[in-house]
């Protein structure tokens, strides 16, 4: 079957239909990308206009070959992949913790971020092509309840610095979005298992509010366009100035 000629970029926004991942590929312009969201279950609620869905678990090595040979086969491109599959999990290394949380939360957050970066390398063009990780304030400091998140995002941004430097003479930018707390599903299970609600979280922020979905979206969508070619390697905090020191 001959391809369908686009003129259109291709985004591929792993985590597509969580609270994060949904925004940013509701921030894309419809007239410059086509938008692809990946995750495990399919949508609850429906996609942002224009976005498709495509089943994948990216701690699966297989299941990613398989969605980039799917991409490849149907699109022939790739122009910028967001990393933004995730899941957090309490693991505070007592006697009854066994070790599939921990697995767990490594394979998705950083096995699949790096699952998804090797598969994209041979699409994304030169010099255009673009790569975002969502990881988290905990790539910066730690958490004592959340050990196996604070290792997986902290790997997630040191692979992203490095990939960064790897892809530099290709003239692909990769940055980390960091984000503090983000009002989704995410934060949500954590506030109920703290006890707490946004508004407490808010308190400990200078600005007295948590991030919108939409305000972390806004600076994915400026790092994946042309403004965004050189920045790179770097860790973009959003967190309303709570660790200043960074
Ligand atoms: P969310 O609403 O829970 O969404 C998580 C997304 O990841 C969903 O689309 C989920 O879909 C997908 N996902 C989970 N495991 C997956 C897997 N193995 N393979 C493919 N997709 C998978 O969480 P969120 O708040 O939007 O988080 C998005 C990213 O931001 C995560 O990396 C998270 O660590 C990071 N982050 C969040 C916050 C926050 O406060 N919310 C703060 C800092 C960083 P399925 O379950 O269907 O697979």
């Amino acid at each position: 079957m001959s391809k369908a000629p686009i003129s259109k970029a291709l985004a591929l926004i792993t985590g597509g239909t969580g609270g994060i991942g949904r925004a940013i590929a509701a921030a894309l312009p419809l007239d410059a990308y086509d938008v692809i969201a990946a995750a495990r279950h399919a949508p609850q609620q429906p996609l942002p206009p224009g976005v498709a869905f495509r089943a994948c678990d990216v701690s699966d090595a297989a299941e990613v070959r398989a969605l980039f040979a799917g991409i490849t086969s149907d699109f022939g491109r790739l122009d910028a992949l967001v990393c933004a599959a995730g899941i957090a999990g309490t693991n505070s290394l007592g006697a009854r913790d066994d070790d599939t949380l921990w697995r767990a939360i490594v394979a998705t957050n950083l096995d699949g971020t790096y699952h998804c970066c090797k598969a994209a390398l041979p699409l994304l063009p030169d010099g255009s092509g673009r790569i975002v990780t969502i990881a988290s304030t905990l790539a910066l400091f730690g958490v004592p309840d959340q050990t196996a998140y604070t290792a997986a995002k902290h790997g997630v941004l040191g692979f992203t610095r490095a990939l960064a430097l790897a892809l530099a003479p290709r003239r692909i930018p990769v940055n980390a979005v960091c984000p503090g707390w983000v009002r989704t599903d995410m934060a949500e299970r954590r506030f109920r298992e703290l006890g707490i609600d946004a508004s407490i979280a808010a308190k400990g922020t200078p600005t007295g509010r948590i991030t919108e979905p939409g305000e972390v979206a806004g600076v994915v969508r400026h790092l994946l366009s042309a403004a965004g070619g050189d920045t790179t390697g770097r860790a973009i905090v959003i967190d309303g100035g709570a660790i200043s020191y960074v």
